[in-house]
């Protein structure tokens, strides 16, 4: 019989996740079929308990529910616990797993980041919701000693430096009010910028003008598409890298969870190539258009 995976979040219109799983299922030989399901809020918990049954090899969660889906779950890896956040989930029987594979996701594209230089230990991380959990339980595991939180309700991120405490007990996680003087001051001190709020996802707007980018910085923007972020970094001098490392390498883990067979990478890398030529966008909610093609080094 057709297993099945899904896609829950709201919304989740046209994914590239799909595009992207679908071919490795078919690439592998796995008799499963990938679908999308938008849930809002208040259908959310029923179709976690949908996900219990035999048909199912396991699910996606995705904005907005990757915190909202803990309590639902039986039991959490290590990333998803510490991070308080889950991506991704296999079943034990009924019993449900929770995973955070945006976490291996995030290492894989710092790594690409990073290249061959030496970890730098000084990052400002824009946003503090569950990508941003990712990327800074990422940062913090690489032995980054200053991360600095900004994000327009402050008291988000300092719910997240408070999640952190205890494996930040050792360097200097801070949440800082958003005012652009105090990011500019903070990312004079940077090596690594990282845009985990979903500012540019649609339209063009930035979370920062691109005045205030020194050469030497590295700029990730986990979205999926050619930022005005991005171009004004590359513009800035900076090595400026999109969010396709990071759903690469999450789809990856996640397929490997569910299957306990390695992700065929590159079929799954052309899937989301062509799904984007084709004018898909992701379950993270990738804008479209002609100027969206991905971002390799600035
Ligand atoms: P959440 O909804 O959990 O968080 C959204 C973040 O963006 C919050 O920090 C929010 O701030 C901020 N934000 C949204 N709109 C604005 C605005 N107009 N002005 C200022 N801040 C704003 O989403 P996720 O953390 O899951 O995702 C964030 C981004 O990361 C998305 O663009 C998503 O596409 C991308 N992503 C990419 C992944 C990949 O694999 N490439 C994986 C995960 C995420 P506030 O709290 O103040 O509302």
């Amino acid at each position: 019989m057709t297993k099945r995976v899904v896609l829950i979040g709201h919304p989740v219109a046209h994914s590239l996740s799909g595009a992207m799983q679908q071919a490795a299922f078919d690439a592998r030989g796995i008799d499963a079929r990938y679908d999308l399901w938008d849930r809002a809020t208040m259908e959310f918990p029923d179709a976690i308990e949908e996900i219990r049954s035999d048909d199912f090899l396991g699910a996606n969660v995705t904005i907005p529910h990757k915190e909202r889906v803990v309590p639902l779950l039986d039991r959490l890896t290590e990333e998803a616990q510490a991070t308080g956040a889950v991506n991704t989930l296999t079943r034990e029987g009924r019993r449900l797993v929770g995973h955070n594979t945006d976490v291996p996701g995030f290492a894989a594209a710092l790594d690409r980041l990073v290249g061959r230089s030496k970890m730098p230990r000084q990052a400002v991380v824009l946003g503090a919701g569950g990508g941003a959990r990712a990327v800074v339980y990422g940062l913090i595991r690489v032995g980054f000693q200053r991360i600095v939180v900004f994000n327009r309700h402050l008291h988000r991120a300092e719910g997240l430096v408070k999640h952190f405490a205890k494996s930040a007990a050792h360097m200097d996680l801070r949440a800082m009010p958003w005012h652009e003087s105090i990011i500019e001051s903070e990312l004079a001190k940077a090596k690594v910028l990282i845009n985990a709020t979903s500012i540019g996802l649609n339209g063009d707007a930035t979370p920062v003008p691109g005045e205030i980018l020194g050469r030497d910085l590295r700029v990730l923007d986990l979205i999926y598409s050619r930022t005005r972020l991005l171009r004004d970094a590359e513009a800035a001098g900076c090595t400026a890298h999109d969010g396709e490392t990071m759903l690469l390498h999450q789809g990856a883990a996640a397929f490997t969870l569910w299957t306990g067979q390695a992700a065929p990478l590159d079929v799954m890398s052309d899937a989301l190539a062509s799904a984007r030529a084709q004018g898909l966008r992701s379950a993270e909610g990738e804008p479209v258009g002609d100027d969206q093609s991905p971002v390799t080094d600035g």
